[in-house]
């Protein structure tokens, strides 16, 4: 059964750096919906013209066009083993999407991380990215656009993932080696906890 791990968190949480490090460990793929949305940006691409206005105004690129990037995405051989997910679902319609397409593969959410931090820490990380990296969504006012938007359209997927039984809650303020010290253990007994012919 292909393996399905989802980071999620506000933006800013650092959920990107534990994404990309886990990955590194398990040597399966990280899909993070806005690195590849950047790089249709900076390849000029149909999807990247639609996208880059909605990105640097903090807005969310519509369900229907990052799903079909996502699906795209994980047809890749490497994704054949399964993927750890930056970044999506970010909506409900998304997780639904995620769902449908895990499914269709034989597949589920195996665990849920929500990497978890205060927003005064969100914004200050993010400015300081933004000098770092200068990504173009990083300045204030979409920074303030950004948080409202995931509190609003993403936040609420906690509850849904929670029912599910599938939400742990890291601690994202922390420094980064611990931080992922935890998410390695929440995946370690997230696996322990599948059902014996399930895996
Ligand atoms: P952050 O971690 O700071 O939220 P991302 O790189 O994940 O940054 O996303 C940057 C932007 O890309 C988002 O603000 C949004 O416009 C767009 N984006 C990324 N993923 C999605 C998604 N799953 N659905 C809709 N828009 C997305």
């Amino acid at each position: 059964m292909p393996s399905a791990i989802v980071f999620f968190g506000p933006p800013g949480s650092g959920k990107g750096t534990q994404a990309s490090r886990l990955a590194a460990s398990l040597g399966i793929p990280q899909v993070s919906t806005g690195d590849l949305l950047r790089s249709h940006v900076a390849k000029g691409t149909a999807l990247g013209a639609i996208a880059r206005p909605i990105m640097e105004s903090g807005a969310l690129v519509p369900d229907d066009l990052v799903t079909k990037m996502l699906k795209e995405r994980l047809a890749e051989k490497d994704a054949g083993g399964g993927a750890i997910f930056d970044g999506y679902p970010r909506t409900v319609a998304q997780a639904q999407s995620l769902d449908a397409l895990l499914k269709d593969a034989g597949g589920r959410v195996d665990v849920v991380l929500f990497i978890d931090v205060a927003d005064a820490t969100l914004v200050d990380r993010l400015l300081k990215r933004a000098v770092l990296e200068g990504r173009a969504d990083d300045t204030k006012e979409t920074i303030a656009e950004r948080l409202k938007v995931y509190r609003e359209k993403t936040a609420p997927l906690a509850d849904l993932y929670r029912k599910a039984g599938l939400l742990v809650t890291i601690d994202g303020d922390r420094a980064v080696e611990t931080v992922a010290a935890d998410v390695a253990n929440s995946v370690r007994s997230a696996r322990m906890t599948v059902p014996k012919g399930m895996a």
